[in-house]
């Protein structure tokens, strides 16, 4: 850097300090050569003054006698002079008794030395004296006068030359003057700075403190050493205020990119990630894949137990998933129950199947929480790169819309995005607007499935159970519609259209005769927490007539402990209708024994998961039989649905549970057939009951 100055200060020093002196010195020469030049004319003229004086006395001789000889030697006397280039001895009116006149030295700069000198000096003496004889009357007579003229060039030449040496010798001195004031000043200013210049260099600019500046030698307790010193404490002050500001940075590094609860990165690090996956990626010509993971029913949790061990347990989960994924691959929290992984350097899409497999597994591993044993699960969206998407943005929505599609088809699964994933998501969108109109489009209808007393082996009732026809795409059923209708709203107006025609079916079946049925209505989470469900009960029932304790409202057990405290609030206010309520699907949502207390229910439904193995697994015939139990000891009548075999129904009676439903005896059917099957099955059903209650093995009909 010192090397590139190209206005260096020892230069400008070096400029100012000769310039200054050597003007100083020559002013002082001009000065000087002015006062000799006074001096040099003064001298000029007391030469001239002794010249007279010394020729006044033989000249007042030679004027008084007229002696021509003398006035000629006096003339002569003067012209020994060089400088004199005129004498005369004169007396008045006569011409001259002696002159002489001689050229001037010819020198150069006359009209210089004439401007300080005069072209020439010139004196007039007067020669007087008493006469002799006259001198008593004491009068001093003018004999005649003495001339003299001076040409000055003779001085003017010794002054010339006496210049050029004031000159030079002034010169001379202001030169050494300001050489020695430039060291000394480049001793005491542009060296230390210099010094100081090259220690700043070495200051690293993110830790000013580490290398301190040192004051220059000789001036620690100067200017300069204060001045050293002040940027020291300067420096120091920069790099406090910069590890304040790095630790801040950090922190806010932390808090944009990273979750606080896990810490694992999120969704902007992620972006981050993947972006930088696609770059390497495409540099190694090879794949990545992304994994868009949430878990199923996470929600339940948090209400069951507590945020507390909600957090909990994704603090656990996202070690679980350092533990058991590997280290290259980037795991993150992208949302509340949402985490997400980034897989490198993949040969083939297996590869991607088998992280997918291991997250599921970390996931199902129960945990332990407040001493209760939770199994969780969970759904996965992949998407490749580069096949599925370009940027990091649509890789990721991408597989968050195949996670979507994989959990509404059950979820606890993973799924690759294809490329008719897209096509797909859009008939979906397409389905959705149908589904708003479905329902005044005539396209739904209902199908009712038998509800079996298992003691007596009467036809208690039976489900209602919605069907969509599609005017394309023909039948639709629940499973893939309910959802979207759930999620779009629609099931709100579908949830009425099913009710009020379940309504009607019950008057009918009441006008044709069948006093004692119960008909069950699915009735939807959304619909419960949305709609003003009550009063549109109430309106049902008064506009159609039906004694409302025949009319059974199936709410699913995840319903009602979305928000446990409202829940209660509707479903007592529905029971004030005379309605009666079940719990649906139970034993899927981790409801326990004190809500299920505080609940108004009335019955509760064994889930069908549990009922199709219990015979095969003997934890679910044991969780079969404690729902039976804990029913009954809240005075709830239990029902088991999806019973297909002889032997399901029979390890229900024994389990003293009350009511069955599901393909032994029937799958859902139309109404009319509804019918036909409670007037000429109802004898075969009994029997069919009956005779499994004492163990022997008739088949019933499955009807359709
Ligand atoms: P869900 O309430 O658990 O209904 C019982 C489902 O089990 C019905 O399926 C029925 O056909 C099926 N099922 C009955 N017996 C058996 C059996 O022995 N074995 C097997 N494997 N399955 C049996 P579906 O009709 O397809 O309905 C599916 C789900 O759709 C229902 O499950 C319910 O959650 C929902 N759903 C149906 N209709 C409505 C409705 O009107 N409103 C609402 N909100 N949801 C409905
Ligand atoms: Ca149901
Ligand atoms: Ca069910």
């Amino acid at each position: 850097m010192q090397g590139k100055l190209n206005s260096r200060l020892s230069n400008k020093l070096f400029f100012a300090v000769m310039g200054t002196a050597l003007l100083m010195g020559l002013l002082l020469s001009i000065v000087q050569i002015m006062l000799d030049a006074r001096q040099a004319r003064k001298s000029l003229e007391t030469e001239a003054q002794q010249i007279l004086a010394m020729m006044k006395e033989p000249a007042t001789q030679a004027a008084y006698n007229k002696d021509e000889i003398l006035a000629e030697q006096v003339v002569q006397g003067l012209f020994r002079n060089n400088a004199v280039f005129y004498a005369a001895v004169s007396i008045p009116e006569k011409p001259p008794l002696a002159s002489e006149f001689r050229n001037k030295n010819i020198i150069p700069y006359r009209s210089l030395i004439s401007s300080i000198f005069g072209q020439e000096l010139s004196y007039t003496l007067e020669l007087r004296g008493i006469a002799p004889g006259a001198e008593n009357q004491g009068r001093n007579e003018l004999f005649g006068n003495l001339e003299v003229s001076l040409d000055p060039s003779g001085a003017a030449h010794e002054f010339i030359e006496r210049s050029k040496t004031i000159i030079l010798s002034g010169l001379t001195q202001a030169i050494v003057f300001g050489s020695v004031l430039y060291l000394i000043f480049q001793g005491l200013i542009a060296r230390p700075m210099t010094s100081l210049l090259s220690s700043l260099e070495e200051i690293d600019p993110m830790r000013p403190a580490q290398n301190q500046l040192d004051a220059p030698r000789g001036h620690e307790d100067d200017e300069l050493g204060a001045w050293v010193q002040k940027i020291n404490d300067l420096f120091k002050a920069i790099e406090k205020y910069n590890s304040k500001r790095r630790v801040a940075e950090a922190h806010v590094e932390r808090l944009s990119n990273y979750d606080m609860l896990t810490e694992l990165p999120n969704r902007n690090m992620l972006l981050r990630r993947i972006e930088q996956s696609i770059q390497d990626a495409n540099h190694q010509d090879d794949m990545f894949a992304v994994l868009y993971c949430a878990l199923d029913d996470f929600k339940s949790v948090n209400l069951l137990h507590s945020y507390h061990a909600g957090d909990k347990l994704l603090l656990t989960l996202a070690d679980r998933f350092r533990a058991d994924l590997d280290p290259t691959h980037t795991i993150a929290r992208v949302g509340g129950d949402v985490f997400a992984m980034v897989i490198p350097n993949l040969d083939n899409h297996y590869q991607a199947a088998d992280v997918a497999q291991k997250v599921l597994d970390s996931v199902r591993r129960p945990f332990r929480l407040d001493n209760h044993n939770i199994s969780l699960s969970a759904t996965i969206g992949i998407t490749i790169y580069p096949h599925d998407a370009a940027t990091a943005d649509q890789l990721l929505k991408n597989a968050e819309n195949v996670m979507q599609l994989a959990k509404s088809q059950g979820g606890n699964n993973y799924q690759f995005y294809v490329a008719n994933v897209d096509q797909r998501i859009r008939e979906t969108k397409v389905l959705e607007r149908q589904l708003a109109t479905a329902a005044e489009d005539n396209e739904l209808q209902l199908v009712f499935q038998p509800q079996v007393n298992l003691v007596t082996g009467d036809v208690r009732g039976a489900e209602a159970l919605v069907r969509w026809h599609h005017p394309e795409r023909g039948m639709i059923s629940p499973i893939e519609f309910i959802p979207l209708a759930e999620r779009t709203g629609a099931i709100v107006a579908i949830g009425e259209w099913v009710l009020k025609q379940s309504c009607h079916a019950l008057r009918r079946w009441l006008e044709a005769g069948f006093h004692n049925l119960t008909i069950s209505v699915n009735v939807s989470a959304i619909q419960l927490h949305q709609s003003d469900l009550v009063n549109t009960v109430k309106r049902l029932v008064r506009e159609t007539g039906i004694p409302p304790q025949h009319l059974m409202l199936e709410i699913t057990e995840t319903a009602v402990m979305e928000n446990v405290d409202l829940a209660i609030r509707l479903l007592k206010q529905m029971k004030e209708i005379g309605v009666q309520l079940a719990i649906d699907d139970f034993g899927t949502g981790y409801s326990s024994l004190s809500y299920l207390k505080k609940m108004p229910m009335d019955e509760v439904k064994i889930d069908r998961a549990f009922v199709q193995d219990m015979l095969e697994d003997p934890d679910n015939g044991t969780i079969v039989d404690a729902i039976i139990q804990l029913g009954h000891s809240l005075g709830l009548s239990v029902i088991a649905e999806g019973t297909e075999t002889l032997d399901q129904i029979k390890y229900l009676q024994e389990c003293e549970c009350d009511v069955a439903q599901g393909y032994y005896y029937s799958q859902p059917i139309r109404e009319d057939s509804f019918l036909t099957f409670l007037s000429h099955q109802r004898s075969q059903v009994k029997s069919a009951t009956q005779r499994a209650a004492k163990s022997t093995s008739p088949v019933l009909n499955k009807s359709s």
